[in-house]
């Protein structure tokens, strides 16, 4: 899929803008605070019909102005196809193909994009709940059961945790929630057991790549029920067993102490720990791997690769990783980059790329 141009109109601090695209790499460089995210950002609603870093659409209208909008033109492999998103205090409108479209859900999935920012590195050095809700947002993407089981065991959760606070606690209430927690549990993990061994396929592969050979990355499931069952049936009575094992433990604590609401990932180059060994590059090129198998996710979905956005992620890879990234992603996926030095771009890689100065949102 390749985005081939866009045309901004009072979107951030961009009066008017009108760009074409390479279909392979572009490059937007520029000083601190001159519109560089705001054109990935851009390109994200043109794709999704919201921001990646703002839930408020009214903050993406230049300010003083009534209406943002963008217009982009797309190319896959059926088809050109214009697309257009507005924003004004009345909403926000979408057209495909010049019409406009009754739903959100309509104009969603045209455009496919995969963001990497900043804040993604907390995939490996945040918490371990950064790492649940980057599983869930994947997971739950790929498969509609799998949100449904999470929605359902979320609730019966928040219910077994009110009944344990209780003063007196009704232990068969809790059998019959553990039974449905059970149910609920051992799709989730199996699921995600599936999805992280996927994931690490592909990780470790691009890893390998940006690290020149170097390294070897495994991606874990770190399940905080450890269980050995490998179908949905047996996992069940397996965790439900474990369950009603707890349940002492969890009346005196006054919590549901075991279940996927518990779980994490690890991550591991050459064996040791990339949270706590890793060096910073380490630790961005494990981030990166793991977003980056995510376009390998949709093309096995989709049937084609999506867009990528890469915001401020070569200033902390030496040239060796940065050339590898570039050069292997390119071939495959039309890649939008930001930066804030030339200098920061391999030499190497110059040909085959167009680059763009930003100053003051033009
Ligand atoms: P950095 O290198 O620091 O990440 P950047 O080039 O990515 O910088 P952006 O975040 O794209 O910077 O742009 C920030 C600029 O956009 C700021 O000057 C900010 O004031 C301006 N800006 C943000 N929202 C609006 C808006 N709604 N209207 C006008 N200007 C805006
Ligand atoms: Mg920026």
């Amino acid at each position: 899929m390749i985005l081939k141009n866009i045309h901004l109109g009072n979107f951030r601090n961009y009066e008017s803008l009108d760009l074409e695209f390479h279909p392979k790499l572009n490059v937007f460089i520029g000083r601190n605070a001159q519109g560089k995210t705001n054109l990935l950002e851009s390109i994200y609603f043109l794709a999704l019909a919201k921001s990646h870093r703002t839930a408020k659409d009214k903050e993406l209208i230049r300010f003083k102005q009534e209406e943002a909008f963008v217009n982009g033109s797309i190319r896959t492999a059926y088809s050109d196809l214009p697309l257009s998103i507005s924003v004004s205090s009345k909403g926000k409108r979408a057209k495909v193909n010049h019409m406009e479209v009754a739903r959100l859900s309509q104009y969603i999935g045209h455009l496919n994009v995969v963001l990497f920012a900043p804040e993604d590195l907390n995939i490996v050095k945040g918490s371990p709940q950064v790492r649940r809700k980057f599983i869930n947002m994947e997971c739950g993407q790929i498969s509609k059961v799998y949100l449904n089981m999470l929605s359902g065991y979320q609730k019966v959760l928040v219910q077994k945790n009110n009944y344990l606070k209780q003063r007196n606690v009704d232990q068969v209430m809790i059998d019959v929630l553990n039974a449905q927690l059970a149910e609920y549990a051992s799709l989730i993990i199996l699921k995600r057991q599936q999805f992280i061994r996927t994931i690490e396929k592909y990780a470790s592969r691009i890893h390998g790549d940006i690290s020149n050979g170097n390294e070897s990355l495994a991606v874990r499931y770190r399940p905080n029920i450890k269980f050995e069952s490998e179908d949905e049936k047996s996992l069940e009575l397996e965790i439900k067993s474990l369950l009603d094992d707890t349940l002492e433990k969890e009346i005196e604590r006054g919590q549901a102490l075991t279940g996927p609401h518990r779980d994490d990932i690890s991550f591991y180059i050459n064996d040791f720990d990339v949270q706590t060994y890793g060096s910073q590059g380490q630790q961005r090129t494990t981030a990166l791997s793991v977003k980056l198998a995510e376009l390998e996710l949709i093309h096995e979905e989709i049937g084609e690769y999506p867009v990528l956005l890469l915001d401020d992620v070569l200033s902390e890879l030496d040239e060796t990783r940065q050339s590898h990234l570039l050069t292997s992603i390119r071939n495959r996926v039309q890649t939008f980059v930001t930066t804030t030095s030339i200098s920061d771009i391999n030499h190497t890689i110059m040909d085959e790329m167009q680059s763009f100065s930003i100053d003051d949102g033009k």
